[in-house]
């Protein structure tokens, strides 16, 4: 890897699944596309469960990816159980299109995936390459407009490369963030924290997720023939229990879950714990020659496994924005901000929902018993799902969310 001096049409900062997708579909368009990542893949990305509803599996279907992710031996989840206690719901969620099924691959498997499709789509891929500045030049409504990035490698080569638009797809601590400064809007504390490990072992027939007053236990199949096992909890007590990780999640599952602590014991936990807790926020995506997809642009609770999801259908939407700028379609301002408005509008129910979940507060009385009411029948159970999954509006079992205030 050397410096560039041929211009790309765009960068991408991050190869996951904001960046590498966003950055195949540039390509697929004809565009010339630099992809930069610090990380060198196949590459495990720590913190995430990794759960991919059917919605997001939609997008790997259309992208021509779906049957790579099947290969991997990764198991299709088609049913689930949520266990509220004194009622348990069974069903499966409603599909999108013909998309029955729901994966939570590792991130070593889908990234790379992504990857890969972006290369063969004939975009240059430098990892092991960690960006630390941006390159800019004149100003443009008062912000200087940025014309590329600078980074090192491994070796700690300085490497530089120019673009009329570099992407952020760097994660919600996202470095092209921060150096443009892009404005925070809707910013909330996190509520809650999540404990996560992988075990071998459990035979779990399908996912499963246990609800109860201030927690939740969640499992389902990954690669590998392993299960993920995650904990949410109130943020204090997720700090609280840090020293003593595999205690306090051995004591809340039997507690909350025999039956799933019988299958642990039984089991074999084969990696070590995981854990975060996650802030939400909305952040300005895009100023003169930069853009923002995924965690970068967008950061709500994991406790609705929206995320990646989230990261396929912005990486889309800004795919199209990009690409209408570059050939002259549209103007970059009117491009990107129709994009951001595009975004926000798609991001706003669930990021209400999510935030209004991820305070682990039992379900109010009216709520609880609408939801029994759908125990035995798994018709209805399949909306419940369906309003997490994606494919149920929100609106359609829980009403309008809040109408959103102070977009940057
Ligand atoms: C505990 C937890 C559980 C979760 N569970 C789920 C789930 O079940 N389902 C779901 O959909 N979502 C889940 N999420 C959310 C999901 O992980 C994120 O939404 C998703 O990873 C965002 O993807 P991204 O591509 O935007 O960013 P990331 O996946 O964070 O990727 C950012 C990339 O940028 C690279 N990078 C960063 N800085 C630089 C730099 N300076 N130079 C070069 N490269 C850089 C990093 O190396 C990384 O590869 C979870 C999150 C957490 C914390």
């Amino acid at each position: 890897m050397s410096t560039s001096t041929a211009p790309f049409d765009a960068i991408v900062v991050g190869a996951r699944c904001a960046g590498a997708s966003t950055a195949m579909l540039l390509a697929r368009r004809g565009h010339r596309v630099l992809l930069v990542d610090r990380s060198r893949f196949p590459s495990d990305l720590r913190l995430s469960t990794h759960l991919v509803w059917q919605p997001g599996v939609a997008r790997l279907e259309r992208w021509g990816l779906r049957e790579q992710v099947a290969r991997s031996g990764c198991p299709p989840i088609v049913e689930g159980t949520v266990d509220f206690g004194d009622f348990v719901l069974t069903g499966r969620v409603p599909p999108a299109g013909d998309v029955e099924e729901a994966y939570a691959p590792r991130r070593r498997v889908l990234d790379t995936i992504l990857v890969e499709a972006a290369v063969r789509a004939g975009v240059e891929l430098w990892d092991g390459c960690t960006v630390d500045g941006l390159l800019t030049d004149g100003d443009e409504r008062g912000e200087p407009r940025v014309t590329g990035i600078t980074g090192r490698t491994g070796g700690r080569t300085r490497v530089t490369a120019s673009a009329p638009v570099v992407i952020g797809a760097d994660g919600m601590r996202s470095v092209v963030a921060r150096l443009v400064d892009a404005p925070a809007y809707l910013e909330r504390p996190a509520l809650n924290g999540t404990w996560f490990s992988y075990w071998s072992g459990l035979g779990l027939p399908h996912s499963t997720l246990y609800v109860r007053p201030y927690r939740t236990v969640a499992a389902n199949p990954t690669n590998d023939g392993l299960t993920v096992v995650g904990l949410n909890c109130p943020v204090d007590e997720f700090r609280r229990h840090r020293s003593d990780v595999g205690g306090f999640v051995t004591r809340t599952v039997e507690e909350c879950a025999p039956e799933l602590a019988d299958r642990l014991r039984s089991g074999t936990r084969e990696e070590r714990w995981s854990g975060a807790a996650v802030p939400s926020f909305f952040r300005r995506p895009s100023g003169p020659g930069w853009a923002l997809v995924g965690d970068a642009g967008y950061v709500k609770d994991p406790c609705t496994a929206q995320g990646i999801t989230d990261a396929f259908s912005s990486a889309e939407l800004l795919a199209e924005a990009v690409d209408d700028a570059l050939r002259g379609r549209r103007g970059w301002g009117e491009a990107l901000s129709g994009y951001q408005r595009r975004r926000d509008e798609a991001a706003m129910p669930m990021y209400e929902f999510t935030y209004a979940q991820s305070s682990l507060e039992p379900p109010p009385p009216e709520m609880r018993e609408l939801l029994a009411s759908l125990a035995g029948d798994p018709d209805a159970a399949s909306g419940f799902f369906g309003v997490f999954a994606g494919t149920v509006p929100v609106q359609a079992l829980f009403g309008a969310p809040e109408p959103a205030s102070s977009a940057a």
